[in-house]
């Protein structure tokens, strides 16, 4: 029998949550970080000593030998450097246990190896990791389940300051709306709240598919996705595999899953299958911008290591296989008070919430201003496969609202007044057994990238690889803004309430080009936004510029998220990141082209030849037109094979040479990506034409449908 899993005990038992301080912290100690965490305040060395040491005894109860400065760099991981917590060994021999004040708040890890875009010279080396007191720390065993490490959340800085990872933005952006929304819920008589905090809760989506076979596959191996493969007989099509129930293996799976990540304090707490076979999804209970964020990244970290205890592979790249539905992450965000307020919740009758529809007027100004940035905030090489290419979403940015809030709009821009709200009627199923029950006000559009769900917004482009830090700075920031501009006119109205209804009509005509509630996934829907003026940025070196536009520089350093340079050292390090990614698919193709996919064909081409010749001695008048047409077809498609792949060599050469930056990016984009596109088309006729035993590795089929 298996043991029962008691989920409240486990529950966060790695973590140095509140409860642990509270229960191990002197009060007064427990009192002053409580207070640099809710408010900011310095943390005195003094305290930072005895945090730490109380952190310290308690991580080597838990097993630990280490500490880590755990950070998220610009290379799309974590990094971590580990320290023993042993001081010098004495006279005698012997060692303590240790670990300061300062240690804990500060590190100092090489920072030359990480992507800083030409903010630091090489030489340059020094960066540090400075503690963030308001993402919790926590043990984690590693992948083999020997040590265990306490690990610090980071943020992590160069020499003169200079963000050069995801959370020292993040941070900085929610100082921002905190500041912007608090100005505006005082100018609408709140005295009981004092901060205002951004939530967010990120549903992961990915595919599971068996190790041994995935092994088998180098270009999973190297660059995440499939290079090559041919659809199978079933795909997608039957939708079958949404909802359907989990089968037994990967129900262990993700019952392991979730017992790491509750013991890490991860609240996981919906799992289903996706719509695609071998695909799946995880959504934790939201929680504050910034913890959600750490622990996005605990969820990606524990499902590859958890996979790989249970001999699968997760694929966590937005596109693995073609013809089938990406990955992606849905980033749920809204705005909470520290009382449990929903800056976002509309109540039963929102046509009469102004100080809701002044929320939500200022969300659709801050995103149709700002779209290409939310945009860009999405755009990863692989989100390129999924967004804006063939069988895939545009990337324009629109928002639906839902009947009910576009009604209330529409009375307020076409008449000025907004006199009542459409409600959720009862449903009706004509079966007496089941419940009738009143439905939502609003259906759901699964189309939308940016979707009005309840009293949250959903942002739905994100690909399922990227942290969720670079879209919550974006709306944080812009909002931000959007929030700061009608305090400014509504701290100098003169009669306030006629100064809110104004500006929500205001806002609401201004802006009703970026509200669509049709289908996004449409052609016509592509015209329809082009004669509305939003933009569509296809590719990701389409969308980078998006950072370093006027206007943007303009609203990152109005409100202290971004410097100038900083945003330019993003932009090259995206740019590069682009070029790189590019590379190493071209050579990975031009590998498994050269060196398995056209020997393989040669045999089966000189076994079908030698075939005929045998054929045709053994018996002059068979009929062997069958066996030709196969040889003429696979010789053909084997030429044109080596056509292609003699052009991709020669492109990605010529890539290598062109400057670094976005010249050599778009060089990827427009010579290289159509020159593996067009390797790619014979080589899956191929795997339709050869002897499956020949095939140098695992079929879709193989991989998607026996996990
Ligand atoms: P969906 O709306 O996509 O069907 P859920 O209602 O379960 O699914 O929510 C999806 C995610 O949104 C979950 O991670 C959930 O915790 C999160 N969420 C729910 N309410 C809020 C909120 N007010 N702010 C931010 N995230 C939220
Ligand atoms: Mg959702």
């Amino acid at each position: 029998m298996s043991e029962v899993m008691k989920v409240t005990e486990i529950f966060g038992e790695n973590v140095f949550n509140d409860a642990v301080m509270q229960e191990r912290l002197p009060k007064k100690v427990y009192r002053e970080l409580k207070k640099t965490i809710q408010e900011g305040k310095e943390l005195e060395t003094s305290i930072a000593d005895v945090v730490a040491h109380e952190m310290k005894e308690w991580a080597i109860e838990k097993g630990a030998t280490h500490y880590s400065h755990w950070f998220q760099p610009l290379t799309g991981a974590t990094a971590e450097k580990h320290d023993a917590f042993i001081s010098a060994p004495k006279q005698d021999g012997k060692v303590l246990m240790e670990f300061s004040g300062k240690e804990l708040v500060k590190g100092e890890p090489d920072a030359s190896s990480f992507p800083s875009g030409g903010l630091r010279a090489t030489f340059e080396a020094r960066g540090y990791t400075a503690w963030d007191c308001t993402s919790p720390a926590f043990v984690k065993k590693d992948a083999e389940g020997n040590g265990a490490i306490l690990y610090i959340p980071t943020a992590f800085c160069s020499y003169n300051g200079e963000a050069l990872d995801q959370k020292t933005p993040l941070l900085r952006s929610m100082e921002a709306i905190d500041k912007e929304a608090m100005r505006l819920l005082r100018l609408f008589g709140n005295t009981t709240s004092s901060k205002v905090i951004p939530s967010v809760g990120a549903e992961q989506e990915y595919f599971l598919v068996d190790r041994e076979k995935y092994l088998k596959r180098k270009d999973l191996v190297f660059t995440g996705r499939t290079l090559f493969g041919a659809m199978p007989p079933k795909g997608q099509e039957l939708d079958d595999h949404y909802f359907g129930a989990i089968r037994e293996r990967i129900a262990a799976f993700m019952k392991d899953v979730n017992k790491e990540l509750w013991k890490l304090g991860v609240s996981a707490k919906t799992q289903h299958n996706e719509v695609a076979p071998a695909q799946h999804e995880l959504a934790p209970i939201y929680a504050q911008c910034n913890v959600a964020v750490d622990h996005n990244q605990l969820v990606m970290e524990t499902l590859k290591q958890v996979a790989y205890k249970h001999n699968l592979q997760c694929l966590l790249h937005e596109k693995p296989f073609a013809g089938v539905n990406g990955s992606g992450k849905h980033n749920n965000w809204s705005l909470t008070t520290d009382d449990g307020i929903n800056l976002l919740d509309p109540g039963k009758t929102p046509h009469d919430n102004i100080q809701f529809l002044l929320v939500l007027t200022c969300v659709l100004r801050a995103v149709d201003r700002h779209a290409k940035l939310l945009r860009e905030s999405a755009a990863d090489v692989g989100n390129d496969q999924r967004l804006g290419a063939n069988e895939a979403p545009p990337a324009i940015i629109s928002v639906f609202l839902g009947e009910q809030l576009e009604d209330v709009l529409e009375q307020l821009i076409s008449t000025g007044e907004a006199t009542h709200s459409l409600k959720g009627e009862r449903l009706h199923t004509g079966v007496s057994t089941l419940p009738d029950f009143t439905k939502d006000a609003t259906d759901r559009n699964r189309t939308s990238p940016f979707a009005f769900t309840g009293n949250k917004f959903e942002f739905r482009m994100v690909g399922s690889r990227d942290s969720v830090a670079a879209p919550n700075v974006i709306l944080n920031t812009i909002v931000a803004e959007a929030f700061s501009e009608a305090c400014d006119y509504l701290e100098e109205a003169e009669d306030f309430d006629r100064g809110v209804h104004d500006l929500i009509k205001k806002y609401a005509y201004e802006h009703q080009r970026i509200v669509f509630s049709g289908n996004g996934y449409s052609d016509e829907w592509v015209e329809e936004a082009k004669r509305r003026g939003l933009p569509n940025l296809k590719t990701m070196v389409d969308a980078i510029p998006a950072l370093v536009e006027e206007e943007s520089v303009e609203v990152f350093e109005k409100f202290g998220v971004f410097t100038r340079a900083e945003l330019e050292s993003r932009a090259e390090i995206k740019y590069e990141a682009y070029a790189k990614a590019v590379n190493i698919e071209a050579r990975a193709m031009i590998d498994i082209a050269s060196k398995h996919i056209i020997p393989a064909v040669i045999t089966y081409i000189t076994s079908l030849a030698k075939s005929i010749n045998e054929v045709r001695q053994a018996c002059a008048v068979a009929v062997i037109d069958v066996q030709e047409e196969l040889l003429t077809q696979s010789s053909n498609l084997l030429a044109e094979t080596k056509n292609a792949l003699k052009e991709l060599e020669k492109v990605t050469e010529e890539a290598a040479k062109k400057e670094e930056g976005m010249e050599q990016a778009c060089f990827f984009e427009r010579h290289v990506v159509p020159a593996m596109e067009h390797l790619r088309r014979p080589v899956d006729q191929l795997e339709m034409i050869v002897d499956k035993n020949i095939w140098p590795m695992p079929s879709y089929g193989d991989l998607l449908f026996e996990v």
